[in-house]
């Protein structure tokens, strides 16, 4: 029988912190666990991270979050998808949807009889079969439909919020069930000599935080598993050279979009955040391309409404730590590694990594089998968003009238992972994709991106064949059909959030 409470102490309150203490606070009892969390008002955070993964909503109904209220207060929209423009060629434009592209028939993917009407010579738009692509299309939101013969119930969706408030809103949470936060700068470390582990925090004040297990979420400064432990970083920067950020805000103008968007530019990407009060902007860019004096000038060039404050730089390098969990320390968010947020994983890789810490919750004497699992399963998450996102880049075939820097010939030239290679291959054999049994990402996330970025199979799944082509190609009119008419009934994004969160 345990006696005392394990003391979770928690470095940091930014959203890898906040998520981690309600999550705790939710899933332990106080006899079992106690959460106290410090953060520096003088530090702050990286107050950034607005596009999120479907996710997030799982995380908010494991809490109990109301969600116009959630919505509400930290002035959120509601995503189905990223529209990806520019990265093949300029002038591409795809979504990836957070949903399939059209029904199975027979249990084969809609995709494969899209490949074979393709190679009869029956082209069609793919984007026409997927209700979340084609309700992104046309500006248009609902919740997904719980009857699954119905081709609304083929899409989840995911929020656009304001990051502060977020943490804001999960730091009210949380201190209404008893979380402990101390405001103040964590100025030492102190090791126990014996075995290395972290004993405790001295804060600026002087007094001294004593735990048994210390989650880092420092951010980019990894204070605990980097500076202290020295835990190695492992650099991904050869293959995304991306290393810098302007991010700024502007007055809403233009779509008022269920949707974020990733444009290509000449040294990098751009995102445009549709949030309720403000649209947030960014230009993810490589120094080694551009410098930051014409990536401000791009950014400002492309925005669709006034600009609020100056472009903030924030300076970062593709990477993790080669062990997220090391002693009695786990680095979750940034403080374990950065991804660029080209499609919104950061804050998943967080609220995975915090989910699977509460499973294998360790106790105060910590079982390496643990840590080992838990690191494992960390590096497979990170390394199958790194191809992801590689892809990206890779699958790019602009002409060098289209590539004034050079990163995108780079890119395209660079030697990929193996990893990538062997997804690549499979992929153009006969459009199969790998299936992980869980995280991310799914196959259709694959063939958005692929076919988007002018990827195509050579053949296709000969299953299809077990259907003649006239009903094979009956089947996909009608299935485009309803997607239309389901589409055309939907309200707009606009009007659903309005009467979803301030009309009830
Ligand atoms: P931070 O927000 O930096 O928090 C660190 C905390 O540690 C702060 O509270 C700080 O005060 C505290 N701290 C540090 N040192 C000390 C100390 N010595 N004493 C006391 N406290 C200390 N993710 C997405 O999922 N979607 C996106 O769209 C997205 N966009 C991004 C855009 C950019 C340009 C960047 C750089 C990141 C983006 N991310 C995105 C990632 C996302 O911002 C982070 O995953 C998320 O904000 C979590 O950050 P964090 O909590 O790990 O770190």
């Amino acid at each position: 029988m345990q006696k005392d409470p394990i003391r979770i102490v928690i470095l940091g309150g930014g959203t890898a912190g906040w998520m981690t203490a309600a999550g705790f606070i939710k899933g332990f009892k106080p006899e079992f666990a106690s959460v106290r969390l410090i953060e520096s008002d003088e530090i702050g955070t990286v107050g950034v991270g607005e596009a999120t993964l479907p996710q997030l909503k799982s995380f908010n109904d494991f809490l109990g979050l109301n969600e116009p209220e959630f919505m509400r207060d930290t002035n959120a929209t509601f995503k189905l998808g990223i529209d990806f423009r520019n990265w093949g060629r300029e002038g591409d434009s795809y979504i990836h949807p957070f949903g399939i592209h059209g029904q199975a028939i027979n249990g084969v993917p809609l995709f494969q009889y899209w490949l074979k009407a393709r190679a009869n010579g029956h082209d069609s738009d793919l984007e026409s079969y997927s209700f979340p692509i084609m309700a992104c299309r046309n500006l248009k939101f609902d919740f997904p439909s719980e009857d699954d013969r119905s081709v609304r119930s083929t899409f989840a969706y995911a929020y656009q919020f304001d990051a502060v408030l977020y943490a804001r809103y999960l730091r009210r949470w949380a201190e209404s069930k008893g979380l402990q936060r101390t405001e103040g700068k964590v100025v030492e470390v102190n090791l126990r000599p014996e075995d290395g582990f972290i004993r405790s925090l001295t804060l600026a004040s002087g007094e001294v935080v004593e735990g048994d297990l210390f989650i880092d979420c420092s951010g980019f400064r990894s204070l605990l598993l980097g500076q202290t432990l020295k835990v190695p970083w492992e650099d991904w920067t050869p293959w995304l050279p991306c290393d810098r950020a302007l991010a700024v805000p502007c007055d809403r103008a233009g779509d008022f979009t269920p949707y974020t968007r990733a444009t290509a530019r000449e040294a990098g990407w751009t995102w445009r955040i549709p949030l309720q009060h403000r649209t947030g902007n960014g230009y993810v860019f490589s120094s080694r391309f551009t410098t930051e004096d014409r990536a401000a000038e791009v950014l400002l060039a492309g925005l669709d409404g006034k600009a609020q404050a100056e472009p903030r730089l924030i300076k970062f390098a593709a990477g993790r730590r080669k062990q997220s969990w090391y002693k009695n320390c786990i680095a979750i968010g940034l403080a374990s590694g950065f991804l660029e947020p080209l499609e919104s994983t950061s804050i998943y890789l967080a609220q995975m990594a915090s989910d699977f810490v509460m499973r294998l919750f360790p106790g105060k004497d910590i079982d390496p089998k643990l840590v080992a699992e838990f690191n494992r399963t960390i590096d497979i998450e990170y390394d199958r968003v790194r191809d992801f996102l590689i892809l990206h880049y890779h699958a790019n075939q602009k002409p060098a009238e289209e590539d004034p820097t050079g990163l995108w010939r780079y890119v395209r030239e660079m030697t990929v992972p193996d990893t990538l290679i062997e997804k690549m291959e499979t992929f153009k054999h006969r459009g199969h994709i790998h299936r992980y049994r869980d995280g991310l990402f799914a196959p259709p996330s694959w063939i958005a991106v692929y076919t988007g970025q002018n990827i195509l199979p050579r053949n296709y799944d000969r299953q299809v064949d077990n259907m003649s082509t006239e009903a094979m190609l009956e089947k996909m009119r009608e299935m485009q059909e309803r997607v239309a008419v389901n589409v055309e009934v939907l309200p707009t994004h606009a009007d659903f959030l309005r009467d979803y969160c301030f009309d009830p």
